[in-house]
């Protein structure tokens, strides 16, 4: 699941039960939009190019 924290908008993919923001610690998340997950992948892509995206 691709999260996003309300708080400072880090999104990040969300491991198990991890309950809070890993950038900032607020518990404010929420599912991240297709528009979020869209930027996220982008994002990955241009830092880890070879990686698979899971
Ligand atoms: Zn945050």
């Amino acid at each position: 699941m691709i999260c996003t924290c309300d708080n400072c908008r880090f999104t990040y993919k969300r491991i198990g039960s991890y309950k809070y923001c890993p950038d900032c610690g607020s518990s404010r998340i929420r599912e991240a939009t297709a528009r979020e997950k869209k930027e996220y992948m982008d994002y990955r892509k241009e830092f880890y190019p070879k990686q698979q995206l899971a």
